[in-house]
């Protein structure tokens, strides 16, 4: 049998077990349970990336792996995506209202040209928009949130909370690290990382133009 490799699993040389969604007919998809502790499996790499350093992200391989086989409709393995959409929606709103809160107490901290950074317009105006930012995407994930939870329908919304949030976290960890300046780009300030954690969130889960697609694709219906 030929192996199959599958690359970028999120704390995949952890995990003990994993879920496969694998197509198995002309419209038919079906969910695999595997035990990674399997000769058939072998985690190949380690892939490491510019953000999320701490998720142990690998390449694997399947050989005559051996899996529980469980047959699951294209809706309830494209589910699957559609909860973890709003898991990237929370991620993105979580790294932007750090980002912002450590923007403003810097911008309170430091002088320049005896005023505070705090004082200057164009540094307020940035903060604004990330307030701005961050309050729209943390409405749009409680709302897909609220929807999942009773149950509805969350394909358009998820893309909505997943798209907006996830280009929020990247305007808003930008605008943290413009505010702190040339410290922004060093190691020693946490506005790095979530600088780069942000990024992720514009891929994972399907890319920004995947999400684009859906939302036009539902609204044109
Ligand atoms: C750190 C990390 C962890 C990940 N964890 C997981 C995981 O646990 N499980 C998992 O299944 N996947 C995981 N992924 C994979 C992730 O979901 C994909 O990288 C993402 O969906 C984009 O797919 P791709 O990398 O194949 O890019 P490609 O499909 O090659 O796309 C590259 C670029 O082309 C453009 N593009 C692609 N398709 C279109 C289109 N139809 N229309 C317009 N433009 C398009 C976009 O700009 C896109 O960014 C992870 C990725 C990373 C970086």
């Amino acid at each position: 049998m030929q192996a199959l490799q599958l690359e970028f699993i999120t704390n995949g040389g952890k995990a003990d077990l994993i879920i496969t969604i694998a197509r198995t007919g002309e419209s038919e998809l079906s969910a695999f349970l595997m035990e990674t502790d399997q000769p058939g499996f072998e985690v190949v790499e380690r892939i490491h990336t510019i953000g999320v350093r701490a998720s142990n992200t690998v390449r694997f391989k399947l050989t005559n792996a051996r899996g529980w086989h469980t047959p699951c409709t294209f809706e309830q393995a494209t589910g699957l995506l559609y909860r973890g959409r709003l898991g990237i929606a929370g991620m993105a709103v979580g790294i932007a209202e750090k980002a912002t809160e450590l923007a403003i107490d810097y911008s309170k901290q430091r002088e320049q040209f005896n005023r505070r950074l705090a004082d200057m317009q164009s540094v307020q105006n940035m903060i604004a928009d990330n307030v701005v930012d961050c309050e729209a995407a943390l409405l749009l994930l409680h709302k897909g949130a609220a929807m999942f939870d009773r149950g509805e329908n969350v394909v358009r919304i998820s893309s909505i909370a997943k798209l907006f949030a996830s280009e929020a976290a990247n305007r808003c960890t930008n605008n943290a690290i413009q505010i702190h300046g040339g410290r922004g780009m060093t190691f020693e300030f946490l506005v790095e990382k979530l600088w780069r954690d942000a990024k992720l969130t514009e891929i994972g889960e399907g890319c920004s133009e995947i999400q684009r697609m859906v939302i036009a694709k539902q609204s044109l219906r």
